[in-house]
């Protein structure tokens, strides 16, 4: 039934050294299956994890690495009715190897968008945006005027954070690393909708104080680092606030210090692909999602991240840049 360009590996490692571009000789079309040609994926942080070995969820060997991206239906089988030729489509769940040209997957596996939407809002909507909304939503009662504070805030789930949340009125701190062109991201950030945009040091000194004659003390705490850095946010929490670990990109433990104890502080956590997984049968909850945040994109609300279009034929240099810090630009593989 043809062949698919992918990219590989057989077994866990280093992306650079165990991703290989190679050629897949595609199933036949099953009558509940669809033929989806890839348009464009992007390299998140867990498709590294999963390729090094270390993420939760790991994939059987050899694999297509690549969890996320949108592509178009072109053939589906006799009994598939929940997708059409024609239709954008992401996958339902990890795992399903998106750095691909062409890929037969049960119908079951895709979500249909709106293909009105921008190419890169769709290849980038399902993890980072979902995982943003889920957090604004499902932890604290957020109302215009309240706080939010968030480490990695020029992240992919960082920059959904700062946008729906200002377009539901809600403030934003929004942490980052210092770097050379800090006055530049912290600019990109605030036209994105950021209250606050400050370096990580700042977390540790006493002008906090002056911020919070201005705006109350957050409510809640995303926390995408871990380490000294999710504790620091823990500090700053109101009363009975809630931090939500979603990431560790600081691949440190947190410590979690007496905000415990004398603000009785809820650390909680997330994982959008249980949060997907719990939602599995019912189509409801992730519909109305996906429609939510696609009404913000229409609005001009929600942009997607930053993004570096790379072909798949350039993979070495899109995993390159992938794992680089103080990148701030998500890598998307166009096929
Ligand atoms: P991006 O690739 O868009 O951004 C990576 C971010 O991590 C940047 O802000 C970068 O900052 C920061 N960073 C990198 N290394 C470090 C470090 N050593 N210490 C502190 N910050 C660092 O990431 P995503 O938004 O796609 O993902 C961010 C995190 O969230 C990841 O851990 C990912 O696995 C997780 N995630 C979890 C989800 C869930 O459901 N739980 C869903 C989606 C993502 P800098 O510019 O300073 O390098």
């Amino acid at each position: 039934a043809g062949e698919s360009t992918a990219l590989v590996y057989t077994t866990h490692g280093e992306p650079s050294q165990v991703i290989k571009l190679g050629t897949l000789q595609l199933p036949s079309l099953g009558d509940k299956s669809a033929l989806v040609k890839m348009l464009a994926a992007p390299i998140n942080p867990s498709d590294i994890n999963m390729i090094q070995g270390t993420y939760a969820i790991l994939p059987d060997l050899p694999a297509v690495g690549g969890n996320e991206g949108v592509g178009q239906v072109i053939e589906v089988g006799s009994k598939v009715k929940t997708v059409k030729v024609g239709d954008w489509v992401i996958p339902r769940d990890a795992g399903l190897g998106t750095w691909q040209t062409l890929v037969v997957l049960s119908a079951d596996d895709l979500v249909t968008l709106p293909s009105d939407i921008p190419l890169l809002s769709a290849a980038t909507l399902g993890v980072n945006p979902c995982t943003a909304l889920r957090m604004l939503s499902d932890f604290e009662e957020l109302k215009p005027g309240d706080t939010v504070i968030q480490n990695a805030a020029n992240s992919g789930v960082g920059q959904a954070v700062i946008q729906i949340a200002a377009a539901k009125g809600v403030h934003t701190i929004n942490v980052v690393r210092d770097r050379p062109d800090l006055s530049q991201l912290t600019d990109r950030l605030k036209v994105m909708g950021a209250t606050h945009v400050i370096k990580e040091e700042t977390l540790r000194r006493p002008e906090m104080k002056e911020l919070f004659k201005f705006y109350p003390r957050p409510k809640l705490a995303l926390n995408g680092v871990g380490g000294k850095s999710a504790t620091e946010l823990l500090r700053h929490l109101q009363s009975g606030g809630t931090m939500v670990t979603y990431g560790g990109m600081a691949k440190q433990p947190i410590t979690v210090p007496s905000a415990l104890i004398f603000k009785d502080v809820k650390v909680r956590g997330f994982w959008v692909t249980q949060w997907k997984r719990n939602h599995g049968h019912n189509d409801k909850a992730l519909c109305s999602m996906l429609d939510e945040l696609c009404t913000l994109i229409r609005a001009g609300k929600l942009s997607p991240p930053a993004c570096t279009e790379v072909s798949i034929k350039d993979f070495h240099k899109a995993l390159d840049n992938a794992m680089k810090p103080y990148i701030s630009t998500k890598q998307v593989l166009v096929m």
